[in-house]
């Protein structure tokens, strides 16, 4: 692209986009990276640079950019329909993608309702459950929800009431409702001051107290299976997830998998909830959903849910929710080919050969003096780091320590993007080894570049 018109792009960037989670005062005064096209694994800008995409662009891709696959499939449907409502009319891809994902999701999860982001799905499964105990028997007292601190749902305000993350919520709190928050199982930072294993979980407590004390009130507790992604990519130790669906059964409570961030084989398995064979009541998909093509998202649920709200119209037991791309075609069309290619190039297998592979070149790092901690699963890393390893002193957020360590990296040739201190590494399930090996030699790199000054 010639320089000129780079010039112009540049300043049409600076005057009129406001990008998402970023103090624009900061953007204003780096060089944009203006991405440009993509293979594979790499992203190039628009001066011809490439760079890893070592965040999936924001952890959607899988099967790496440009896929022939699943560009094919897009073109495919494209000649046929781009989009039609599924407001009381249905469309081909949006009928054949509900039976490809009630046959992958956990047992009896069959009832598809689609939407378009994360957030969206997470509403959904918010007021599917609510208004399920409104028009059941005995459930009118169930109005409110109990969520985990460190959880992150979504920006909407829904989302928001279910947050956990007072940074990105507690302004917003007052404008929605108000959740239950229990402990979540943050080790590196325990809740309880004890140590996994022989803690045995110790951190459930809170939870169990919250049900013990309101579940007549509670509709649902929604979490992130496995990984509190958001909130810093923290691993929850095995059994975890279990014990929360065994309290959710106790307490007559319905159980939310946010599994946006976590779903389709990012931990190695298609969905999280499978490693510790929970089955949720409801199931909340976005992201890798189309392999990081278009944006799609469904909310899974059982036909005893959607039994629910049948009756007559003038019973207004219908789900009054809908949005204007519910299950788009386009989206659709290249979601069903993602879960080809899952089964074609044997994904799952293949992400835990990396997970493996990523985890041994992640050992080096450990030693680093500012690397409080290395959390993995599957092909989701989160890197915290510490201005002391002792204390696990927090870095003063001013100093933007997380954010000096990504842009050392993006002139390394990676892109990746902190939450907070804690550096993310996010990789296209497909990545090869020798990319995942430059992609960690770029992060210890950048962070002795910046913690060693
Ligand atoms: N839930 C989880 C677990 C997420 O990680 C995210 C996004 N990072 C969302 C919900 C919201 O998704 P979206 O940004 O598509 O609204």
């Amino acid at each position: 692209m010639d320089i000129d018109r780079i010039r112009q792009l540049e300043k049409a960037d600076a005057n009129y986009l406001w990008h998402p989670y970023t103090q624009m005062s900061e953007y204003l005064k780096e060089d944009p990276v203006i991405i440009a096209s993509a293979n594979g694994a790499y992203l190039q800008d628009v001066h011809g640079r490439r760079y890893l995409d070592g965040v999936s662009s924001l952890w959607v891709n899988l099967h790496g950019h440009r896929h022939p696959v699943l560009d094919a499939a897009v073109k495919e449907q494209l000649a046929k329909l781009a989009h039609s409502t599924l407001l009381g009319v249905s469309n081909v891809p949006a009928i054949e993608l509900a039976e490809a994902l009630a046959g992958i999701a956990p047992r009896g999860l069959t009832k598809i309702f689609y939407s378009d982001n994360g957030s969206t799905a997470v509403e959904i499964a918010l007021k599917m459950s609510y208004q399920y105990w409104q028009q059941s028997p005995g459930g009118k007292g169930k109005r409110r929800f109990v969520a985990l601190k460190n959880g992150y749902h979504g920006d909407t305000l829904g989302c928001v009431g279910v947050g956990g993350l007072a940074v990105f919520h507690d302004l917003f709190k007052p404008l929605s409702f108000k959740a239950f928050l229990a402990d979540s199982a943050y080790c590196y930072r325990c809740p309880v001051s004890k140590s996994w294993p022989s803690c045995q979980l110790a951190c459930l407590a809170s939870l169990e107290d919250i049900l013990a004390l309101h579940a007549q009130e509670v509709a649902a507790l929604i979490m992130e299976p496995k990984v509190q992604a958001a909130g810093g990519m923290i691993v929850s130790p095995p059994g975890f997830l279990k014990r929360v669906r065994e309290l959710c059964t106790r307490y007559h409570v319905h159980l939310i998998a946010d599994e946006v961030a976590v779903g389709f084989g990012r931990t190695g398995t298609m969905f999280a909830c499978q490693q510790e064979e929970v089955i949720p009541d409801f199931l909340c998909l976005a992201k890798g959903i189309t392999g990081g093509y278009l944006p799609l998202a469904a909310t899974i649920t059982r036909p005893e849910v959607f039994q629910a709200f049948l009756g007559d119209y003038g019973q207004f037991k219908a789900l009054f929710h809908g949005h204007t791309y519910t299950g788009n075609p386009l989206a659709c069309a290249v979601a069903l080919a993602n879960l080809d290619l899952f089964t074609e190039e044997q994904t799952l297998a293949e992400v835990q050969t990396r997970a493996a592979y990523l985890a041994d070149q992640l050992e080096p790092l450990k030693e680093l003096a500012h690397v409080g901690d290395i959390r993995q699963c599957g092909l989701m890393v989160g890197i915290e780091l510490v201005g002391d390893k002792e204390s696990k002193s927090v870095y003063p957020p001013a100093d933007r320590i997380g954010h000096q360590v990504i842009l050392q990296a993006r002139s390394r040739g990676l892109i990746i993007r902190p939450l907070g201190e804690t550096i993310v590494l996010l990789p296209p399930l497909t990545i090869e080894l020798a990319e995942l090996k430059t992609m960690v030699e770029i992060v210890a790199d950048s962070i002795q570049a910046v913690t060693g000054r």
